[in-house]
């Protein structure tokens, strides 16, 4: 399943090629039709990316709302020539660009301001602008005032919107923070400096188009195979304190953390 990050990449993508203008939209696979239809020839007014949701705002008062779930995909490509497009849920189209959806979990056209109500319940999104840091204040309130694991509330979209399982691990390695932590057992400074990293590493991840998590790497031009501290390492020494990488389920995900840095 894609973290924030590239449901961000996704939003920037149809920003700069449909964004004030008047784009096609039609269901090659047939599934999505009729909402097609309500937003075909229609002016994007803007791409908005909350977590790991797609919000596609149009001039008729539209939004056409996408989330990708673990199967959908994009494809973006050239205005086609003849190819095959039998599962295409949707295609988003000018003459000079296509972008092409397939097997989303969601992908419906709703009235604009029916979305306020929903949105209003997605947790705070570290790659959205927030100059005056109320998605900040909104993660630490909601951190502090739980008893959940910190693990368990950085997967939840309602907590924080856009982090998966991937920079969970990396974050908390970063953080040196016991996944297990009550989020109320926590210093301030604590949850300030998870959602500060998480705003730092989903933006790298925006511009890189990978999840790079290793302070040696951050820099670097191309992505290693090596980007991650604990992610996917299981049984392998930690670069920092050379003890061995663990894996536990976590609500039914795999978590990875090292017990001699976090604690
Ligand atoms: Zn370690």
């Amino acid at each position: 399943m894609p973290e924030g990050h590239s449901v961000q990449r996704t939003a920037n993508w149809f920003n700069e090629h449909f964004k004030g203008q008047k784009i096609k939209v039609d269901s090659p696979q047939g599934r999505f039709s009729s909402d097609a239809k309500r937003i075909n020839n229609r002016v994007l007014v803007k791409a908005r990316a909350i977590g790991k949701q797609l919000f596609l705002d149009f001039d008729n008062d539209l939004t056409c709302r996408i989330h990708l779930g673990i199967y959908g995909k994009w494809r973006y490509s050239e205005p086609f020539h003849n190819e095959i497009v039998g599962e295409v849920r949707a295609r988003f189209y000018t003459k000079a660009a296509l972008a092409d959806l397939r097997g989303p979990t969601y992908c419906q056209v709703v009235a604009t301001e029916d979305m306020v109500h929903l949105e209003n319940k997605l947790g705070p999104d570290p790659t959205n602008p927030d100059p005056r840091k109320l998605n900040q204040k909104r993660f630490i309130e909601k951190v502090s005032k739980s008893k959940s694991a910190i693990g368990l509330l950085l997967m939840n979209q309602s907590v924080i919107s856009g982090i998966g399982n991937v920079y969970r691990a990396e974050i908390l390695f970063r953080a040196g923070i016991d996944p297990h932590t009550p989020g109320s057992n926590l210093l301030m400074s604590q949850i300030t400096e998870l959602w500060v990293d998480s705003v730092k590493l989903m933006k790298i991840g925006v511009q890189k188009g990978a999840m790079v998590t290793r302070e040696d790497q951050l820099a670097k031009r191309g992505i290693s195979s090596e980007r991650n501290y604990v992610y996917k390492r299981e049984g392998f020494k930690c670069f920092r304190c050379k003890g061995t990488v663990v894996i536990e389920v976590m609500a039914s995900r795999k978590l990875y953390w090292c017990p001699g840095c976090q604690n």
